[in-house]
């Protein structure tokens, strides 16, 4: 069962202020959850989280990470200058792009980030785009099928992403010859695992091109980054990875392959969705009601306020807030108002009776949610709140007004009345 952080009691004193569509999170589920994760790894001596800006770009929820020790993995100029100015700079920023244009190299070496290179074209790109720091991290691809259990996890040889184990050599030799002193390896090879062998897998695959390079090149690996695709359970009976457990197992083959050798990295992680997704959701009402070949329940959110649905087919658990305990007997698809068929957070999905203005609880969309939104039909994006760990919520993001739909139009005199400020 997924039980809603928030009651309908709640929720209709936060609609009473701000009305639906809108993302909510629970502060207190993600101190809690960060502090276990950031625990769990208490092994690691330099253990550092690198949130993945991407997943929930909110300066609220990035000020709450740092405060908990949490670094910040961005992937573009905006990503860059959102947490530049929230104070974060050096080592606690994580710049994993690829296909990366020169100027956003520029703001990263500026603010002193950790650049990791996605290709070995890179380094010459970088070189002559700002120079190369001293520090650096490569993203390695081992190509063919990436395999847990002999359980095929992913295909690396298909991803865009990183360097061949070849070019890694090739790469450590040209920037030892640039003066870089520190290295970092960075992978990513699955997404949202459901399993604890997800990051230890990985691991043995990158400790082992790690302990090569540094007895091949002599040179120093300051740090591995796992990177991000621990998952979550979006379903209700998906059973959860037991992070202690990942540690552990990511600790018995950095013991076995690294520090018996004399090779002692920090670990970093990248997360989002584990770190997020389960503390977010997405509060709609139902507004209409149709009755064809299938039953329809009209809602005011749309795949323009969560894309997964639409474009993964993902499943959302959704709770009608004041109806947790009624019986399921009812078969709807719940749909958004895109003039898109696959505009359904739900297909055939079993919930109690829906009234019209019954309040859903979509769950697990703190993360890939609000972010990866966007403004197809014309519709706009929605606000975020934070429920605090005293109970009362904040608004951490405005709603969208059509000014900010039309904001782009300001070259039209027309359109100039929409962007006269309030
Ligand atoms: C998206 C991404 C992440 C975060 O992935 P999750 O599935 O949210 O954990 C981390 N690192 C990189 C480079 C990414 O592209």
């Amino acid at each position: 069962m997924k039980t809603p952080f928030l009651t309908k009691e709640k929720a209709e004193e936060i609609i009473s202020k701000y009305k639906t569509p809108f993302h909510i999170y629970d502060e207190k589920g993600i101190c809690g959850n960060a502090k276990e994760f950031i625990d769990s790894f208490s092994w690691n001596k330099g253990f550092r989280e690198y949130f993945a800006v991407k997943a929930t770009p909110n300066p609220y929820i990035l000020n709450l990470l740092k405060s908990l020790g949490c670094g910040v993995d961005c992937s573009s100029l905006t990503e860059l200058m959102l947490v530049k100015e929230l104070g974060f700079s050096g080592d606690e920023i994580m710049f994993s792009s690829n296909e990366t244009p020169d100027e956003e190299f520029i703001l990263a070496k500026q603010l002193g980030a950790i650049i990791n290179l996605d290709d070995i074209t890179l380094i010459p790109y970088l070189k002559k785009a700002c120079g190369i720091p001293k520090k650096i991290c490569l993203r390695y691809n081992p190509g063919g099928d990436f395999k847990i259990n002999n359980t095929i996890m992913g295909n690396p040889s298909d991803a865009k992403y990183g360097l061949t184990r070849a070019q890694l050599s090739e790469a450590i030799k040209i920037l030892k010859e640039e003066g870089v002193e520190e290295f970092g390896i960075h992978s990513f090879l699955a997404s949202n695992t459901l399993t604890n062998d997800y990051y230890p897998t990985l691991a043995k695959v990158i400790f082992s091109a790690v302990k090569e390079l540094t007895e091949e090149f002599n040179v120093k690996f300051t740090f591995v980054n796992l990177s991000g695709g621990v998952g979550i359970p979006y379903l209700p009976d998906a059973p959860k990875n037991d992070i202690k457990i990942i540690s552990e197992n990511v600790k018995k083959v950095y013991d076995e392959i690294l520090a018996s050798n004399g090779i002692t990295p920090a670990i970093y992680t990248e997360l989002g969705r584990y770190m997020l997704a389960p503390f977010g959701g997405l509060v709609t009402t139902a507004i209409h009601e149709k009755h064809i070949y299938k039953e329809y329940i009209g809602v005011d959110a749309s795949a323009a306020n969560l894309m997964r649905p639409a474009i993964y087919g993902a499943y959302h658990h959704i709770t009608v807030l004041g109806k947790e305990n009624e019986e399921c007997n009812h078969t709807y698809d719940i749909v958004g108002s895109l003039c898109e068929n696959s505009d359904k957070f739900a297909i055939d999905r079993k919930l109690p009776k829906i009234e019209i203005g019954d309040i859903l609880f979509i769950h697990d969309t703190g993360a890939h949610g609000y972010s990866m939104g966007y403004n197809y039909n014309g519709k706009l994006r929605s606000a975020e709140i934070i429920l605090q760990p005293n109970g009362e919520f904040k608004l951490i993001r405005r709603a969208e007004t059509p000014s900010d739909y039309f904001a782009t139009l300001d070259i039209y005199p027309e359109f100039e009345k929409y962007n006269k400020k309030k």
